[in-house]
C-alpha cells in the first residue's frame, strides 16, 4: 500500500497519509493523523464515557 494525498475533512490540510475514519466528527471523508488523535479519538472517548454512564444509570 502506498500513501495517497488527500484533504483532511476536519482541518482542511492536504496530507500524504493513509487517512483515518473521522466518525463521529464527520460521516464522510478522511481525516489526518493529527485530527484523528486530537479531535476524533477524544470525541469517541467522550461518547463511550457517556454511554458507560448511561448504562450504569
Ligand atoms: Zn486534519
Amino acid at each position: 500500500m502506498s500513501e495517497t494525498k488527500f484533504t483532511c475533512c476536519i482541518c482542511g490540510k492536504e496530507v500524504a497519509e493513509y487517512g483515518n475514519d473521522p466518525w463521529p466528527i464527520k460521516e464522510d471523508g478522511r481525516c489526518c493523523n493529527y485530527c484523528n488523535w486530537t479531535v476524533v479519538l477524544k470525541e469517541r472517548n467522550r461518547l463511550s464515557e457517556l454511554n458507560r454512564k448511561k448504562n450504569n444509570g
